[in-house]
């Protein structure tokens, strides 16, 4: 075993759920401020909310009716089949400008106010009109088709909190509070360096011996997918020097994230080239396959993650550890990977006391979600990864799963 004066290397591999936990850890607390810039909404999808958000009045503004229907006195409606005067109608975009007297009715549509006086919509489907009354024919409870002014939010309450990542769904809540500009974090820039003599770029043609350079590609694609800017760096060869030239560029960066390299090779070199930047190192190998020879640590004040280079193990690594830091580097709350559940079509064995992540299918059959492994030939297979819609996970103590049984899944990004 190495001995490195704080810990052993054994001692830097650490399993999924503390490699996470690392992550979290050490880029929360890291002393960082990113600057802030305010956009339309149209241009603040997928950012990061640099400010509280409050409610500009209350929210439905209105008691407002949630049906079409007859909005009535929910007193005059206890004893079926009562009979009501209808006094006149209320449209969306109207209000009705009198006040319900017992005994009175208004028609009402969807997203109308409701009367003053009414306190219930009865549904259209339970009355009858006979002339200028109408026939209710079921009882509505105090309230039933309503949603009372400032229920979902009063006026002056926080809607969206700093750290909430913009969707479509938070957008369309900005507009509805009349914010139709927003102030949101800088998105932090990720450099990329892929490193191997044998890795080409993928405009060129390849020899028979050398590979094009596909993680530069879906690293990018999933850099800009967590909110992060790529900046593609050249290809580092498996040579010191133009390693280290890269990397002194990419730690210019918010965050460096090298693939390849990583594993103890007599040419992976990475961590070497590192350390000559004084990198500190927070763990060095993570229990679970793939992607056991990872690193993660700290150099020249910048975070940095040393992937290994096999394309399915650089893809599911960045899930589940570079998409979390991007998003806290970006000013967002901490998003973890979220595993969703499934159950196991076919009994699977492992002994490998690691988690596992494996390319799988998983499709709802007779109404329940099933797992499926696809066909693959380990982390180098690209072509089978592509088959699949979600990676099966199985934890170090799972070691013997039957068919039926629940399980972790991971869905795969879009
Ligand atoms: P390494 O982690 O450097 O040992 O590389 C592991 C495997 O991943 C090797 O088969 C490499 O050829 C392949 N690989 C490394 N870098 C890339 C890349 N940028 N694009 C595609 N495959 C790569
Ligand atoms: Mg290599």
């Amino acid at each position: 075993m190495l001995s490195s004066g704080v810990g052993t290397v054994r001692d830097m591999v650490v399993s999924y759920e503390k490699a996470l936990a690392l992550v979290r850890e050490k880029v929360s607390n890291a002393d960082f401020n990113p600057a802030t810039e305010t956009l339309p909404l149209e241009q603040a999808r997928g950012r990061v909310l640099a400010e509280d958000v409050f409610a500009d009045r209350d929210y439905p503004p209105f008691h407002r009716a949630t049906r079409d229907g007859i909005a009535v006195r929910s007193a005059d409606v206890g004893v079926l089949p009562a009979v009501l005067r209808s006094v006149g109608e209320v449209r969306a975009g109207q209000h009705f400008p009198g006040k319900l007297a017992p005994g009175q009715c208004v028609v009402i549509t969807t997203g109308a106010p409701v009367p003053v006086g009414a306190d219930a919509v009865v549904m259209l489907e339970y009355t009858q009109a006979r002339g200028e009354l109408v026939e209710i024919l079921r009882a509505v409870s105090l309230w039933e088709n309503i949603v009372q002014q400032g229920n979902e939010a009063p006026t002056g309450a926080r809607v969206l909190s700093r750290g909430r990542r913009l969707g479509p769904g938070e957008l369309g809540l900005l507009a509805s509070v009349g914010r139709a500009r927003v102030t949101v974090y800088r998105q932090p820039v990720v450099a990329i360096v892929p490193t191997g003599d044998e890795v080409l770029p993928v405009e060129q043609q390849p020899k028979w011996f050398q590979i094009r350079n596909s993680n530069a590609v879906s690293l990018s694609a999933q850099v800009a997918a967590a909110g992060g800017v790529p900046r593609q760096l050249g290809i580092a060869p498996d040579l010191k020097d133009p390693l280290r030239e890269l990397i002194q560029e990419g730690l210019c960066s918010d965050l460096l994230v090298l693939s390849g390299g990583v594993s103890v090779g007599k040419y992976d070199l990475v961590e070497e080239a590192l350390r000559e930047f004084g990198a500190e190192f927070y763990f060095q190998g993570v229990a679970m396959r793939p992607g056991k020879p990872l690193v993660f640590g700290r150099a020249c004040g910048k975070f940095f993650f040393g992937l290994p280079g096999n394309p399915v193990s650089t893809f599911v690594t960045f899930e589940l550890f570079v998409r979390p830091a991007i998003g806290l580097l970006g000013g967002a709350t901490f998003e973890p990977p979220v595993f969703l559940r499934a159950r196991l079509a076919k009994p699977l064995r492992q002994k490998t006391g690691l988690t596992v992540f494996m390319p799988a299918e998983v499709r709802v059959q007779s109404g329940e979600p099933m797992v499926e492994l696809v066909g693959w030939q380990g982390s180098g297979d690209l072509v089978g990864a592509a088959a699949a819609n979600c990676f099966l996970v199985v934890h170090p103590e799972q070691t013997d799963l039957a068919a039926g049984d629940w399980v972790d899944v991971l869905p795969k990004p879009a």
